[in-house]
């Protein structure tokens, strides 16, 4: 998976977007965007007021024309943190449930936590 940066200072001409947050939690939003090679599972990082948010890409479409605009389903997906439990560097984050969205931070050493939106 490959992160894409549309942080402050890499925005431009035909590498934009629009953001729009689906719920009051943060936790979903939406994105219109320009710019090619974005695939579904891939992170997008965001300029939050001058400070890069990360965000996965859990679909993403293209227009037909113009081909390089896009429409996405984005998840709030902070960057990776050490595990509280043993310090492992990394974790990846999955849908759990479709209706009781539920975000679960797994580490490799199999550590985990939960937060219900
Ligand atoms: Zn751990």
């Amino acid at each position: 998976m490959t992160t894409h940066d549309y942080s402050a200072g890499h925005r431009g001409w035909g590498h934009d977007y629009v953001f729009r947050p689906s719920d009051d939690t943060g936790q979903e939003a939406t994105a219109q965007g320009w710019g090619r090679g974005i695939e579904d599972g891939d992170f997008l990082l965001l300029d939050n007021g001058g400070q890069p948010t990360r965000y996965y890409v859990e679909s993403i479409n293209y227009y037909r024309d113009p081909p390089d605009m896009w429409s996405a389903k984005l998840l709030f997906a902070p960057r990776p943190s050490n595990c509280p439990d043993c310090g492992e560097p990394d974790w990846e984050m999955y849908r759990v449930a479709e209706r009781n969205f539920i975000l679960r931070k797994t580490w490799k050493c199999g550590h985990f936590r939960e937060a219900a939106a």
